[in-house]
């Protein structure tokens, strides 16, 4: 669909041909607003990724493999699903998001593109680089998950950058970089967003009367996306009521959920100490839209230890063979420590099986 970007801290607009997901006035995250009455009867209606193209930044794409993952039940509980995402290509709800940024990276000539990762995202976008044609800079700290890193060296479309320090100093780097070179700056970044809200156009029509949808949180752009998404369908007649959001990190890194408790209307920084990588973000990017995305939709905010979601883990393995990371399954342990009534339908997203 037609759309710009605009700025939601300073309020400078930009056309669609602007190469770039940050103000170049204040650098902040910019936002994709479309023009819906040239929407042309579009429903929302599929459980298709490219079905969903008209809600999606209007661009050359080329429909490569993505989302449409399925949403099962749990076997013990009859108000529970989990939606699938390491059916993803790469193994992680990332692709949704990384497509679109490949797109764009193609669109605005860019034959480099540059990401700072834990891990997941890196090798999604390095997948899809390769795909494309493009050379992906990674820039990871020194401490992520070794297993991670050899997936991603595996494609032989990136080149490593390690970096001393955290997944924020390894975002500083690679924004740094990019400034430096002709590389388009990926990562939790408004396209990205758009990408991961084609989950929410999922999840409602595979279960419509859906009550709470329960995500993972790291950069909080998933859960940023999803609300949007909720917001289009019920612009679009699809939802009356938006299902409850409930956000889910580690106790070791659990910003969103201090601030949302303290009634905060943004986040502030932890240091991360968890062993699930994917969630372990310091200051959640999208961490103020993710307090909206909640509060709006009367949801809440959830902390799940390490043990917690080891334990899960193994439970998720057992009982229904598949395999999940120790962030992929953060949204099943926090459903054990909520009350849920039989009435409800609740959604957790199972967002990633990198391990
Ligand atoms: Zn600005």
């Amino acid at each position: 669909m037609d759309y710009g970007l605009t700025c939601p801290t300073c309020g400078k607009r930009y056309g669609s041909d602007f190469p770039g997901q940050t103000c170049g006035s204040c650098g902040s995250i910019l936002e994709v607003v479309y023009d819906w009455s040239a929407s042309d009867g579009f429903d929302g209606m599929s459980t298709s990724f490219w079905d969903l193209e008209p809600a999606l930044p209007s661009g050359k794409y080329h429909h490569y493999e993505v989302g449409g993952t399925k949403l099962m039940s749990a076997s013990a509980r009859p108000n529970l699903f989990m939606k699938l995402e390491q059916q993803n290509p790469t193994r992680s709800f990332k692709d949704r998001g990384s497509v679109i940024e490949i797109a764009k990276a193609l669109e605005y000539g860019y034959s480099d593109i540059v990401c700072a990762s834990t891990g997941n995202m890196a090798y999604s976008l390095a997948y899809y680089s390769r795909l494309a044609g493009l050379r992906a800079h990674i820039f990871m700290s020194k401490k992520a998950n070794a297993d991670k890193l050899r997936m991603i060296k595996s494609l032989g479309s990136a080149t490593m950058h390690m970096v001393d320090g955290d997944f924020t100093a390894a975002e500083e780097s690679a924004k740094r970089y990019a400034a430096g070179h002709r590389a388009f700056l990926t990562g939790d970044y408004c396209y990205r967003k758009e990408g991961q809200k084609t989950m929410a156009y999922e999840m409602l029509n595979q279960l419509p009367n859906a009550t709470h949808i329960i995500v993972p949180v790291g950069n909080a752009t998933l859960i940023s996306g999803i609300y949007k998404g909720l917001c289009e369908l019920k612009m679009l007649g699809r939802v009356r009521a938006l299902p409850k959001i409930v956000a889910v990190q580690a106790s070791g890194s659990d910003s969103l959920v201090t601030a949302f408790k303290s009634g905060a209307a943004d986040v502030g920084y932890v240091r991360p100490r968890t062993r699930a990588d994917a969630i372990a973000v310091g200051l959640p990017k999208f961490g103020a839209q993710a307090l909206e995305a909640i509060r709006r939709t009367n949801g809440a905010a959830v902390a799940v230890t390490d043990p917690e979601m080891r334990a899960q883990q193994r439970e998720f393995y057992n009982e229904y063979g598949l395999v999940a990371e120790l962030g992929g399954v953060a949204s099943l342990a926090a459903v054990k420590k909520m009350r849920l009534s039989r009435s409800d339908r609740a959604v957790a997203v199972i967002s990633g099986a990198n391990i």
